[in-house]
Formats: structure tokens, C-alpha cells, sequence
């Protein structure tokens, strides 16, 4: 809003502030300045964001998507962008009983002051710590209940690709990539702004919405079928679109960010310079949301990543490096670009890491390379399911000897522990589905002391519970009850240990189902949910995705509480299989993926059949290249990375 009409001054609050960090845990993470960080008067700038990680600081400070944004926004001189977290619960009250408001960590300014807040979801059980942060910064929680004093709240993020749970509480979602998006609603708030914010704040949010790629919830209406489904969702005004669109960044060469990371004062989950190397994936892992929803595959090139790390290296001063991406050893250059940074940096104390999860030997051979530089990190490989048969079902396709064959390799070549990941409750799953996890375990360490002739070898099994995403195979699928997984995870605890000799040297970490019974509810809820959300939190409700601070018989109350008035429940969100014909709470919302796709892909899996990946294999019409209007992008270039010059001064 113009400074006239809305005349906040982004004073800082940090004196009152202050007083409250010595009675906190970890009061660092509340205190901002970091390398990387940036400095702007309010005066001078006349679109101002606050982004949120809405977890603490010590994740969400890593964010690369929040980085990003925060980056590309302050390049621009007119705008100005600024971080804030969740704080923790005992900053919390101490913030209600001084009235101290939400602020950021940048300038210690109140986020009620911006005009914009950005959310980042990458998971739903962070929707609790909007509402707090929401209350905190004196926003009413219910977007209904805004008016022109109040910033527009935004998600982003992959929860947004189904943002009804909590569509009472937002303003608008953005879907997808976010760097070209965030320089679109600023170019509208600074044009409505100039303009003297004619019509106020729901202009603001129909010049938005026109856009096509913003959705704005209060702008549709949902109906519901006397059995709970939903009828239909539909503009409930006629200048905004049946469908919003998600972003697609194409270039990523042009976006060569972050390009001055923020480096954390205070300990943070990752403290390493991470570099995208591409973005999307058409592996086609029936589970993956992440996969589907960032299609297509486009790369960096091997001369915008090498450049990138040593910009990256030189403005943080870290000394690791990891290369990202949904599946990193599938960069059609990633050999080139593994040899070329273990040349350019061997010797030096940079280390390099490529998060490995493909089960391959290629993968073996790029992590022994990039162990040239440094320390030899542990080895993480993702079979995903115990049985071949449902393997097959969520399309992720390794065999038993790949696996072994791998883990043999990293054995021999000197590792001498690997982490396997697995989950559990996936569709069609049976209890001996998932006792074949115990069998491969027991496999892998008695292939890996025959091939070393040694029986210092451990692997460490991780298994999780799987939880159905919108815009996947799986959408339709039902979830197992959290007492079947439990049992399930109880029944393999015992069949590893079963065999003493072997149970010793695994070790094996699970998550009760419960957690994962709740994201269910939330990945795939309808506005209905949002009341439960907000029961939750007032009950006190908070940090949902720690395990210490999750509350299951808390969330299992909100819902009997609310939902069968509406003839719902818990279970009618989570273990019930929808059918092709519901009205799924996302369907206006385009991931650009073909519906009949998505459904055909869902009956292949319930057949056991595999799909190919469409980089190396033929297009398969899932449909977002002709949706989106794009393709996709891979290699090789041909380009090699030359050795740096070191510089003299
Ligand atoms: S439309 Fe075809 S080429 Fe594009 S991501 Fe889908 S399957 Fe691959």
C-alpha cells in the first residue's frame, strides 16, 4: 500500500527485543547480521517483502528457495526483502507478555509492517507455525478478517500446490518455480501502489490473481456432495481464471543464485554452499511430489555450476560444497562436473558431497571422486522398497543385485558404512513386503565382509512412513493406518535382529506412523481442514515436524471435534482410496501434469508396471511439456571445466 495510505515505518523493535534473548535457548538465532546479509532503509524502498522458513531458524535459515528469493528481490533497488522464522516457544511467550511482535532477523523490523509476507512450505506440518507467526505479528489469522493495515500473505513452496488446509489463512498461493514469479507481484504491488492503491486490498489480490499463476482462494468457492466429496470449485467472480497455472523457471543458467549465501552465526541442519545443478526429474517414482510437480528437467551447465562454486566458495568462506538436485548422478554431465571440481580443488580443505541416493556403481565412482578433496561422507542409497514386486509398484526401478552390487562396490572401495532408505504403508504394501527389508540388510552385510574379507562393515536402515501427495500416481491412493505401519516397523525390528550375528552390524532408525498420518491429512485436505488446523493451534499446536513438540492425540481431538459435523473425519481423509471421478481439493490447480496420465500411471502401478524415464527414452505424454510450454533441458554441453587461476596479488 502507499506509505500515505498505510504508514508504517519498519522501526526496528530490537530494544525490546533484547531484554527477552537472555531468558532463551539459543538466543543467537534471533539476532541476524550474517555474512550475506542484507542492509536497506525503509525510506528508500517501496516494496517490501518479509520471507518466512516457517520452522526455526537453525532450518530454515539453510532454505535455499528462501535464499533465492531474498537475493533476487534485493538486487532490485527499489525492494526490499527481509527473513524471518518461527520462534520457539519460550521466545514465544515472552514476546505475548511484553507484546513484542513477529519481527524479522534482518532489522529486527515488525512483519506487520511489510507489504508482503512470503511463506515457504516444503512440508504441512509446518502450518502451525504460520498461525503463530500470523498471531505473533498482529495479522488476523483469517484472511477475511484483513484489510488495507494488513500485509498480503503469500505461500510458496511445494506444500502450495494443494494450500486449501490452510486457504482461510492465506491471501494468495504462488505454484512453482519462484524467481520470475516474485518479480511479477512485486512489478504489480509497486504499479497498484503508485497508482494510489485504487479498490485497496482486493484489487491488489484480482490484479494478482489475472496473472493466472497466483491463486487466490477467497476468489473460489468449493461445493460438497451430501457424501463429503467435493462437488466442484469455481470462480465465484468472472475476471479470474478456472485454472491457476504453476511458474517455470527455464533457464536456470540466467539464475545463477544464490550468489552471495547467507553464512548462519548460528548452528544450522547444513553450512555448505549448495548449488542446484538441475531442477525437475523424470525418474517417475510414483511417490515423489517433488518429482512430478518440477517437471521438466532442466540443467545447469558444467560451466555455470564450476562457476558458481567458486563465487559461492569465495563470498562465504565455507569449505563444502554440495551439488543438488532430486537425483544428481542423472546430470548428463555430472562425470565431467565431478572431475573437474575434484581437480580444481584437489588439495585444497573444500569438500565436495552430491547427495547420493541413486543405487547405482556410477554413483560409487562419483563419490570416490569427490572424496579426492576431503573427508569420505557416509554413502546413502534410496531402494525405497524391500520387495522387487513393490519396487515395480512405485515405479523405482532397481533390482536386488543392483542394490547389492553397489553396496559391495562402496564396501570395496573403502566405505565401510551406507545408509539404505525405505518406507513404509506404500500402496498395495504387505507385511512381507516389508519383512524383505530385513532379507536385502542381511544380503548387504554378508556380500560386504565376502567382498572385504572383513566384518567391519555396518549399514544403517532408515525407513519412513509414506504419505500420499497431491499431483502424484498416488493421489488416489489409501494410506495404511498408523497401527499397521507400527507393527509392520515392530515386525522388522525383530526379523533384522533375528539373525544376532548379522542385527549387529545394522542399525535401524524408524518414525511411528503417527506423524505421518497427520501430513496425510494435511497433503490432502480440503478447506475443512483448516479448521482443524486451527484448533490445533490453539490448543497449542506448534513446531509439528519435531518429534518432541508433535502431538498426534492432540490433532486425533481437533479432528473428532470439528470434522463430523461436516461428515468427515480423520480417516475419510487418509485411509480412504478415492476414485477417478472425485473432484480431488487441487484439481484447479495446474501442476501441468495430465490427469488421464496420472490416473493411467496409477492403474500401471496397481498392475506392477514400469515406466521409463523420458530423457533417455522416448516422451511418454505425462503432459507438461505441452502444457507448460516447454521442454526439457539436458546435455551434454562438450564444455570441461578448466583449472582456476589462482589469484596474486
Ligand atoms: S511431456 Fe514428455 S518429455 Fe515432457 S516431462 Fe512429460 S514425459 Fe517427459
Amino acid at each position: 500500500m502507499p506509505d500515505s495510505v498505510r504508514p508504517t515505518t519498519g522501526a526496528s523493535i530490537f530494544d525490546r527485543l533484547e531484554p527477552l534473548l537472555p531468558r532463551v535457548q539459543k538466543p543467537i538465532q534471533y539476532v541476524g547480521g550474517e555474512l550475506g546479509a542484507v542492509s536497506k532503509d525503509w525510506a528508500d524502498t517501496t516494496v517490501r517483502w518479509a520471507l518466512m522458513y516457517p520452522d526455526a531458524y537453525e532450518v530454515g535459515q539453510p532454505n535455499q528457495g528462501v535464499q533465492i528469493l531474498y537475493e533476487v528481490l534485493n538486487e532490485q533497488p527499489d525492494v526490499l526483502a527481509e527473513r524471518t522464522y518461527s520462534v520457539w516457544p519460550d521466545l514465544e511467550a515472552l514476546m505475548r507478555e511484553h507484546a513484542v511482535p513477529q519481527f524479522t532477523v534482518d532489522a529486527h523490523r515488525p512483519v506487520g509492517d511489510f507489504d508482503l509476507l512470503g511463506v515457504s512450505f516444503s512440508t504441512e506440518l509446518g502450518y502451525t507455525n504460520l498461525l503463530t507467526a500470523l498471531d505473533l505479528a498482529g495479522i488476523p489469522i483469517e484472511s477475511a478478517d484483513r484489510d488495507d493495515s494488513h500485509p498480503v500473505v503469500l505461500a510458496g513452496g511445494h506444500a502450495a500446490f494443494n494450500p486449501e488446509p490452510i486457504a482461510d489463512f492465506l491471501d494468495a498461493a504462488v505454484l512453482g518455480d519462484g524467481e520470475e514469479a516474485v518479480l511479477e507481484i512485486t512489478d504489480i504491488v509497486r504499479g497498484w501502489k503508485a497508482e494510489g492503491s485504487p479498490g485497496g486490498r482486493d484489487e491488489l489480490l484480482l490484479r494478482l490473481a489475472r496473472t493466472e499463476s497466483v491463486y487466490v482462494p477467497r476468489f473460489y468457492d468449493v461445493d460438497y456432495l451430501p457424501d463429503g466429496r467435493i462437488q466442484r470449485i469455481v470462480p465465484n467472480r468472472p475476471d479470474v481464471p478456472f485454472r491457476v497455472h504453476k511458474r517455470t523457471t527455464m533457464d536456470l543458467d540466467a539464475w545463477p543464485y544464490p550468489k552471495k549465501p547467507l553464512v548462519p552465526l548460528a548452528e544450522t541442519v547444513h553450512e555448505r554452499y549448495a548449488v542446484e545443478i538441475f531442477r525437475g526429474c523424470t525418474r517417475g517414482c510414483r511417490f515423489c511430489q517433488a518429482g512430478m510437480i518440477t517437471r521438466p528437467v532442466r540443467e545447469r551447465s558444467i560451466t555455470t555450476i564450476g562457476d558458481m562454486v567458486e563465487n559461492g566458495l569465495k563470498e562465504s568462506g565455507f569449505n563444502e560444497v554440495g551439488l543438488l538436485s532430486l537425483s544428481s548422478a542423472d546430470h548428463s554431465e555430472i562425470g565431467e562436473v565431478a572431475h573437474g571440481l575434484a581437480d580444481r580443488y584437489e588439495g585444497s580443505n573444500v569438500s565436495l558431497s552430491l547427495p547420493s541416493t541413486r543405487v547405482d556403481a556410477f554413483n560409487v565412482e562419483l563419490a570416490e571422486e569427490l572424496a579426492r578433496n576431503g573427508r569420505r561422507t557416509g554413502l546413502t542409497f534410496a531402494p525405497e522398497g524391500g520387495s522387487e514386486r513393490i519396487r515395480k509398484v512405485i515405479n523405482k526401478m532397481v533390482t536386488e543385485e543392483d542394490l547389492i552390487r553397489t553396496v559391495t562396490t562402496a564396501y570395496s572401495g573403502g566405505w565401510r558404512q551406507v545408509k539404505l532408505y525405505f518406507m513404509c504403508g506404500l500402496p498395495t504394501e504387505t507385511d512381507e513386503d516389508v519383512l524383505q527389508i530385513a532379507r536385502l540388510a542381511h544380503e548387504v552385510i554378508t556380500s560386504g565382509r565376502q567382498a572385504t574379507g572383513s566384518k567391519d562393515v555396518r549399514c544403517t536402515v532408515s525407513i519412513g512412513g509414506f504419505v500420499p501427495k497431491p499431483h502424484t500416481p498416488f493421489q488416489w491412493a489409501a494410506m495404511a493406518d498408523p497401527e499397521t505401519i507400527d507393527r509392520r516397523l515392530k515386525a522388522l525390528r525383530d526379523a533384522i535382529n533375528a539373525n544376532r550375528s548379522l542385527g549387529r552390524a545394522i542399525g535401524y532408525r524408524y518414525h511411528d506412523g503417527r506423524p505421518s498420518h497427520i501430513e496425510g491429512l494435511l497433503s490432502r485436505g480440503d478447506r475443512r481442514v483448516g479448521r482443524v488446523i486451527k484448533r490445533v493451534w490453539a490448543e497449542g499446536g506448534r513446531f509439528d515436524g519435531w518429534s518432541e513438540h508433535f502431538s498426534y492425540d492432540r490433532w486425533v481431538s481437533a479432528c473428532d471435534a470439528e470434522l463430523p459435523a461436516l461428515g468427515v473425519s480423520l480417516a475419510w481423509y487418509t485411509t480412504r482410496e478415492r476414485q477417478q471421478a472425485e473432484v480431488l481439493p487441487w484439481d484447479h490447480l495446474d501442476s501441468g501434469l495430465d490427469a488421464d496420465w496420472l490416473w493411467a500411471d496409477w492403474q500401471d502401478a496397481l498392475s506392477e508396471v514400469e515406466q521409463d524415464d523420458c530423457r533417455w527414452t522416448p516422451c511418454f505424454d505425462c503432459g507438461v511439456c505441452p502444457a507448460m510450454d516447454t521442454e526439457i533441458q539436458i546435455g551434454p554441453t562438450g564444455r570441461k571445466l578448466l583449472p582456476l587461476t589462482p589469484v596474486t596479488s
